[in-house]
């Protein structure tokens, strides 16, 4: 055994100690989220527009209306906020900084990703790069992860679709957004993003990937850059919507 990995249960071990794992939802000890919880789960069925809400389609795409007044061609959420255990696991995965939920956050998006690829399997056959929605380097640092990054990632791998890390760049840090009205919400996100190389994506098909998606306004702003930048179709995929 390497010294690397003996370290890495050691920390484990010790981690356990100071903060015992214990299921978010039941309270099963030894895991962050049990396997009966997980199953408890019901997978999107509700699918809409992101911007308007109204039902359709079988992806999240954005309606013809909202196209007029938005870049982002449609949300693919794998789950609904109003679902209580999700509505517990973000907060924990988020707010609580419980790293280790990456993992099952990630595979409900793949679950949900893999039985839409049945219905649409031409739609995922071109993706050219999944980009996390990026946090700014002070947060970064605050939280020690980027939640959407570890959930890019996971995808990147189970999908094998290429990653593009630090290409958007959170350039200005916005104020809490829990609270706000919808259209302070939109100005509250406006020019807090940019793109470090501008030709990267241009004629791209682009998964941007977030946890959770409310009004859709930090998606549509990153998806509005990648526009302008040439950007075939930005779509949002994210383990949760509001
Ligand atoms: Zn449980
Ligand atoms: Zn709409």
């Amino acid at each position: 055994m390497q010294f690397g990995s003996k370290f890495k249960i050691f920390k484990n071990f010790l981690s356990d100690l100071i903060f015992p794992k214990s299921c978010f939802n039941c309270g099963k000890s030894g895991i962050w989220f049990c396997h009966e919880c997980y199953n408890r789960v019901i997978l999107n069925s509700n699918i809409r527009c992101p911007f308007c809400k109204l039902p359709g389609g079988i992806l999240g795409q954005t309606c013809f209306n909202c196209r007029k007044t938005h870049f982002l061609d449609g949300v693919i959420a794998a789950t609904e906020y109003k679902n209580t255990v999700i509505k517990k696991l973000v907060h924990k995965y988020k707010y609580d900084l419980i790293k280790d939920l990456e993992k099952p956050s990630g595979w409900l998006i793949a679950d949900y990703i893999e039985a839409l690829k049945e219905k649409s399997p031409d739609f995922f056959k071109d993706v050219d790069f999944v980009v996390p929605v990026p946090l700014s380097v002070k947060k970064t640092l605050a939280r020690g992860f980027n939640q959407s990054e570890l959930l890019s990632k996971r995808l990147s791998n189970h999908f094998k679709w290429p990653m593009a890390v630090n290409s958007l760049q959170k350039i200005k840090s916005n104020k809490r957004q829990v609270n706000q009205k919808k259209i302070g919400r939109r100005q509250n996100v406006r020019d807090k993003y940019a793109l470090k190389d501008k030709f990267k994506f241009k004629s791209k098909k682009i998964f941007l990937i977030d946890d959770v998606a409310t009004t859709g306004s930090t998606l549509d702003e990153c998806a509005k850059i990648m526009k302008k930048a040439g950007a075939r179709e930005v779509w949002g995929i994210v383990l949760s919507q509001d």
